[in-house]
């Protein structure tokens, strides 16, 4: 849908929404659903491409209140129409810019600049990818970047983890508890990943390593049946029978317009203090934008909760300090 500007470049003193929340998947959706309970009619963009990662999920079996398995997308729809029908204003568009330096908060579209009292950024976070087609083309059906999520469906199957960091070594640790083997593919023959989980990973019998390897190919038509491996060393390639194969190469968090904007932690995340305040007053933050811990679609949502509390004790008080002068 495209929005009716609520302002203008030329014509910004028009109207200043009191919430502006920018980015749709969990964290971003539940803050519109609780912004509208709250009386802040509150203007989402979205995204051109929204939703955030559930659009790439398949099922989702651990979501409360989804007895059945629900698809990530329809997950997203479901609270889309929600906020929908309790008045959210779903704008699909991108942010291209924002300005916390002044205030009220200026958020920029192509289409034009909105004003806002409160702001709550839900923007996410990319899991990176081998940039394989065959890759994208198996998302959902074998490959994934959640073990946690997806872990569940490869019970007693053949796993592969790709990556040497602290979150493939969570996701290969948690993997044992249903695969029978787990590889984890990596790229050099040291590990990036902590003390802790470098020694739970060589303690686990169901785990081994595959070293100085990257994927070049994943194997499959309709479901992942192995991956092509390449050993960096020797130049030479072998094929590896899996049934799941998780990319746990890192995530990239969506702040480069942030920049220069608010506080972003050393890896590029938004820095968060007492709970959703960003370094900007008014300017709160929810969901994977600045958790690189827990990233699930119910912890987000939870935080977009929360996001939305403490926005709307900060816009109650600048409307009374308004009412008040
Ligand atoms: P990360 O630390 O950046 O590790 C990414 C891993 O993937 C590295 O081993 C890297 O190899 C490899 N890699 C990157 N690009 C690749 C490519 N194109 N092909 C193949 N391999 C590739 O990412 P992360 O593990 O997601 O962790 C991110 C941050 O969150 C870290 O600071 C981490 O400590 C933190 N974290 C903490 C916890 C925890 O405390 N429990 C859990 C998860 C994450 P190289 O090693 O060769 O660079």
């Amino acid at each position: 849908m495209r929005r009716e500007r609520a302002s203008s470049h030329q014509g910004m003193e028009e109207k200043t929404e009191k919430l502006v929340v920018i980015g749709s998947g969990p964290a971003g959706l539940t803050a519109a659903i609780y912004g509208c309970r709250a009386d802040l009619e509150p203007l989402v963009f979205m995204g051109t491409k929204y939703g955030g990662q559930l659009m790439l999920t398949s099922e989702v079996e651990n979501f409360p209140g989804f007895p059945d398995p629900v698809l990530g997308p329809d997950l997203i729809a479901r609270m889309k129409s929600q906020a929908e029908r309790l008045g959210a204003r779903l704008v699909q568009e991108d942010v291209v810019r924002v300005n916390f330096k002044k205030y009220p908060f200026e958020i920029y579209t192509d289409s034009g600049a909105t004003r806002a009292l409160a702001v709550i950024l839900a923007t996410g976070a990319n899991p990176r990818r081998m940039n394989l087609q065959s890759e994208m083309k198996l998302m959902g059906r074998g490959v994934s970047n959640c073990a946690v999520c997806d872990g569940f469906f490869f019970r007693g199957k053949k796993v592969a983890v790709v990556g040497g960091g602290d979150t493939a070594m969570e996701e290969a640790n948690f993997l044992t508890k249903f695969a029978s083997q787990v590889q984890v593919i990596h790229r050099r023959d040291e590990l990036r990943a902590s003390a802790a989980l470098r020694k739970e990973a060589f303690a686990n019998p169901k785990i081994s390593f595959i070293w100085d390897s990257v994927v070049t190919e994943v194997l499959g038509d309709g479901k992942v049946r192995g991956a092509t491996i390449k050993n960096l060393k020797t130049g030479k390639e072998s094929e590896l029978p899996l049934d799941g194969l998780f990319v746990a190469i890192g995530y990239d968090p969506n702040t480069e317009m942030l920049r220069g904007q608010v506080a972003l932690d050393p890896k590029g995340y938004v820095a968060v203090k007492n709970g959703t305040e960003s370094s900007v007053p008014g300017v709160f933050v929810a969901g994977d934008v600045h958790d690189f811990r827990y990233r699930q679609a119910i912890t987000a949502a939870a935080d977009g909760c929360k996001a939305l509390l403490d926005s709307e004790k900060f816009i109650k008080q600048k409307l009374e300090v308004k009412v008040v002068s």
